[in-house]
């Protein structure tokens, strides 16, 4: 299983999952499902690591 962490929205502070692997201290942009804010892990408003 994907290694996952929390993370805040910076744009509308909703809480969505992301694959560590993927996002996290990557240069890929996440993209938040709520408000369609594109962003950089350490732009989020909080990171949470789920495990
Ligand atoms: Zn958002």
């Amino acid at each position: 299983m994907a290694r996952i962490f929390w993370v805040s929205c910076p744009e509308c502070k909703k809480k969505f999952y992301a694959s560590n692997d993927d996002f996290r201290n990557q240069e890929h942009q996440l993209l938040c499902p709520f408000c369609g804010k594109r962003f950089l892990d350490h732009e989020a408003d909080e990171l949470v690591d789920a495990n």
